[in-house]
């Protein structure tokens, strides 16, 4: 079985960025053999949530390659050179692209990659291959479309498997209910359902407010619930000097604070990434909630302060239990109970999937801790280098999960491949930039 230096699990943009800055920093010119293994047919960007009217949140600048190598050929601007809209985009005077559009271009630059990605497999496992009491490489195992079990034997591995949909313990008995489904499914699950009476929206992050504003467009005269736990859908922070936290250099900063002052910090701009819509798309909701206010038409309601304490399939509908935070227990209104024939989840992702992906790899990685360039603390006697990319959020910081570092990263990534990845890959690097004790115990949580 060929043995190949690298295996990427996942093609996700922060894979593509990868494959990119692997092709440019190619490590003088010695080729690395690389596969990257995706379990979508092709290469889609949350392809369920591309919306008309959605826009990016995050500046074309920081796309997969500019901040790394703006001279790369694979920068957004070349993409819109190549696509002959450079001056049109210039025209519209924007940093924040339609979602279409940068799918469009990651999509351009997945496609540079075909030989080196296999579609449609699903990786299963990663289990250790044990030579002379020391594991020398990775067996990566991969399920295709067809049921099939493939395997590929790696020398190092770079994880960017994405989130997995967060669906809260209160609605896990309705899974696969076609009534109840997440963001990450909404347009093909909504283009089942002709013409829905109520709907409920559950969250307030910008995945909730889009859908509720999809919802509105497309249904004229269904009803639609908000249902959040907040006092207020509140903004993100996109202001200058919060905008910081996303620059790469930030990682630095982060990743060297004490573990309690990390935390703290991560706390503190929490809201500049999550459950924080774009200010112009709350203002849009107020204006349409006002209008039907105007015109004595309130189909929408924004639930504030409510917390779902129950749900059930009916059949025909789906019955929420809800609880109002802010009316006492003795309060007549406190509780109620309605009916929705469609209950989409905004509820957001979690990242746990590489812990799933590596559990084999326990007795020698413990609790999963990665030094400064993204690589799993392992001991001398396990070779294979692991990379994790997006599931980094309590080490490095909260651009961990976005694109905003995306680029930098990769070209640290591949860096720290060098400059003996091949055959010979030294033990995790545990100077300066290692994994103090202090970050092996805050790893839990990675
Ligand atoms: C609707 C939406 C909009 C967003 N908009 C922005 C934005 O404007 N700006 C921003 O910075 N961030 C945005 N994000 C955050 C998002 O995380 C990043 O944009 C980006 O997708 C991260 O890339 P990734 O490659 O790490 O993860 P993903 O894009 O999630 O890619 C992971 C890939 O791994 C594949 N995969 C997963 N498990 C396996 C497996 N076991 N085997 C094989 N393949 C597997 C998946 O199919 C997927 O293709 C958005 C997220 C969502 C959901």
């Amino acid at each position: 079985m060929q043995v190949h230096d690298l295996i990427g699990i996942g093609f996700g943009p922060s894979n593509v960025a990868l494959a990119i800055a692997l092709e440019e920093q190619n490590h003088g010119g010695q080729a690395l053999s690389t596969v990257f293994l995706e379990k979508q047919p092709a290469f889609s960007w949350h392809q369920d949530m591309l919306l008309d009217n959605a826009h990016m949140q995050i500046s074309f600048l920081k796309d997969l390659a500019t901040l790394r190598n703006p001279s790369s050929r694979f920068t957004f601007i070349n993409y819109l050179h190549e696509k002959g809209r450079l001056q049109d985009f210039i025209n519209l005077k924007t940093f924040f692209p339609s979602r279409h559009e940068f799918h469009d271009y990651l999509a351009w630059a997945a496609s540079h990659f075909e030989d080196r990605c296999a579609y449609g497999e699903e990786v299963v496992e990663v289990v250790p291959e044990v030579q002379n009491g020391q594991v020398a490489l990775l067996r990566v195992r991969s399920r295709t479309r067809d049921g099939e079990l493939r395997e590929r034997l790696g020398r190092n591995l770079v994880v960017g498997v994405g989130g997995t949909p967060n669906i809260p313990e209160v609605f896990a008995p309705l899974r696969g209910s076609p009534r109840v489904f997440h963001s990450s499914r909404y347009l093909r699950s909504i283009s089942e359902h002709a013409q829905p009476r109520r709907i409920a929206v559950i969250g307030a992050g910008q995945s909730s407010a889009e859908l509720f504003m999809d919802l509105h467009g497309r249904y004229p005269s269904t009803r639609i619930d908000l249902i959040m736990r907040g006092h207020a859908i509140r903004p993100s922070d996109n202001s200058p000097f919060v905008n910081e936290v996303f620059n790469a250099e930030f990682v630095d900063h982060v990743y060297h604070r004490p573990d309690h002052e990390r935390d703290a910090m991560l706390r503190s701009y929490w809201h500049a990434n999550y459950s924080a819509p774009d200010l112009a798309i709350i203002e849009t909701i107020f204006n349409v909630c006002y209008e039907q206010r105007v015109r004595g038409e309130e189909r929408h309601r924004i639930l504030r302060r409510h917390e779902v304490l129950g749900a059930r399939d009916l059949g025909g509908s789906i019955r929420l239990e809800l609880q109002d935070l802010d009316a006492g227990p003795e309060a007549s209104h406190a509780n109620q109970s309605n009916e929705y024939d469609l209950v989409v989840l905004g509820t957001g992702y979690e990242r746990r999937q590489h812990r799933d992906l590596l559990a084999s790899l326990a007795p020698w990685v413990g609790e999963i801790a990665v030094d400064r360039n993204y690589r799993v603390s392992t001991p001398a006697e396990f070779r294979p280098g692991i990379f994790l990319q997006g599931a980094c959020e309590s080490s490095h910081g909260l651009s961990d999960t976005l694109l905003s570092v995306t680029a930098v990263r990769t070209g640290e990534i591949t860096a720290a491949l060098s400059p003996a990845p091949l055959g010979n890959v030294p033990p995790a690097p545990l100077g300066n930039h290692g994994p103090s004790r202090r970050n092996v115990a805050y790893a839990a949580r990675i």
